[in-house]
């Protein structure tokens, strides 16, 4: 009998033996695709000997050393190699272990930020509905997923959730796509009037939002609109990247292509491949200064912050995704897989949406593509396509999210930066038939 505590107590997972390019294999042999690379994890594919050579060595020479006490030498390699990339003026990186901590980091750097400064009213989040930044208290307040949120009301901070930017939901077909950013945007403007922007620190929000929406990218200058309002009324700008960054929508960061710097960006998932367990929060020179400036300390830490054998294996990464030429590969992949999706789902009559950046791409689900109107719940397709996929060896990422309830079900695509076009194939021959299965049952 297995002492694990499972995430479904009553659905015992297959037991995971080893990992080779894009597929996992159980230990009965039978082998997956893994076309989400878990969740927009494995970016690299599994079985890099780069990375984990990367790895070792860094085991072999220091394996940990506590920021208390010491820095090291491949958290500061990584932090160079970050900021090196990076867009604006963000100039400093914590690195953290995972995408909840650095969120809940970047939560409470901005609220010392403005202790310091001496506006310590400023204490007030405003995020999106349908948005997840993580599961720790803080970074699950941040989010506006209900469903996630249902059990733990009354969550921990002051928050807003406007509506996100969603095109394809909340276009009007009198507007423009620029009309229909900027107007989606200005809907900060609104909350921050409501709220008193006097009372508020920052804005949160993903640039393309992964696990519960299904890669639901901006509509052009809508960031930059939300920038622009940030600035007005001297709120910060958070800029959550754990799912979609690090090369995965064709940028290394992908605020890039938006073109806008957050005061905060937040990272995880890709920077460390899966190798190892790694997040990290980059902010502002501005920041940084007026707690160097103030009392001189962030009054946060874990013990694993700033882990020598995590940031070894991060800067590997890094370094595979800029040295092998991988950003231009996501670019041509993606296309391909959007493409290919195009041509099996385009016409679909459960099929609504098909969106994405990069190899970061989703396909929104319908019970009628005339009304948008969404499948009842209780069919659970997005649940019912998860298990006919995995049945069939394929690993994706369908889920339900609301909107006013009305978004329905989605699948989020994330494979490895090097699926093949024959694994494209057989990615979408599988999800097809997957999502058949889900509609007959
Ligand atoms: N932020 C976003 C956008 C995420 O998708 C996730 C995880 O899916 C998180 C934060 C939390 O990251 P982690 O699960 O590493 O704590």
């Amino acid at each position: 009998m297995s002492h694990i505590f499972p995430r479904h107590t009553k659905q015992l997972p297959p037991v995971a033996a080893r990992g080779e390019g894009c597929y996992l294999y159980d230990t009965s042999g039978k082998q997956y695709l893994d076309a989400s690379g878990g969740a927009a994890v494995s970016c690299l594919g599994h079985g890099d000997k780069t990375i984990i050579e990367a790895v070792k060595a860094q085991l072999d020479t220091l394996a940990y050393a506590h920021t208390g006490f010491f820095t090291s030498e491949p958290a500061e390699t990584l932090a160079d190699l970050l900021i090196a990339h990076a867009p604006g003026d963000l100039d400093r990186v914590y690195l953290v272990s995972g995408g909840s901590e650095a969120m809940e980091a970047a939560l409470k750097l901005a609220r010392q930020y403005f202790v310091e400064k001496g506006e310590p009213k400023r204490g007030r989040l405003i995020a999106r509905k349908q948005s997840y930044h993580g599961n720790t208290m803080g970074a699950l307040s941040a989010g506006g997923n209900e469903w996630r949120r249902a059990q733990f009301g009354p969550l921990l901070i002051d928050m807003s959730h406007i509506d996100p930017c969603y095109e394809y939901r909340l276009k009007r077909d009198d507007e423009s796509l620029e009309e229909y950013g900027v107007r989606a945007a200005n809907l900060l403007e609104e909350e921050l009037l409501r709220v008193g922007p006097e009372n508020v620190m920052a804005f949160a929000a993903e640039p393309v939002v992964g696990a519960t929406a299904g890669a639901l990218t901006a509509a052009p200058g809508y960031f930059k609109r939300i920038r622009e309002i940030c600035d007005q009324y001297g709120i910060l700008l958070i800029l959550d990247e754990v799912m979609c960054g690090m090369g995965r929508t064709g940028s290394l960061f992908a605020c890039e292509q938006d073109g806008v710097t957050p005061d905060i960006l937040c990272i995880a998932k890709g920077l460390g491949a899966g190798y190892q367990p790694i997040g990290a929060m980059l902010c502002s020179r501005k920041i940084y200064e007026t707690i160097e400036n103030g009392s001189g300390f962030f009054q946060h830490g874990h013990t694993y912050l700033g882990h020598p054998t995590a940031a070894a294996a991060g800067v590997a990464v890094v370094s595979a995704i800029l040295g092998r030429n991988l950003i231009p590969r996501v670019k041509t992949q993606g296309a391909k897989l959007m493409a290919a999706l195009e041509a099996e789902f385009g016409q679909h009559p459960n099929v609504g949406d098909i969106r994405g950046r990069g190899l970061f791409q989703g396909v929104e689900l319908v019970a009628d593509r005339e009304t948008k109107a969404p499948f009842d719940p209780a069919r659970k397709i997005a649940g019912r396509i998860k298990t006919a996929a995995f049945e069939a060896g394929l690993i994706c990422y369908p889920m339900s999210g609301t909107i006013d309830g009305q978004s329905g079900d989605h699948v989020l695509l994330a494979p490895p930066f090097i699926i093949s076009d024959d694994q494209i194939d057989e990615l979408v021959q599988k999800l097809s038939g997957a999502i058949e299965t889900a509609l007959r049952a």
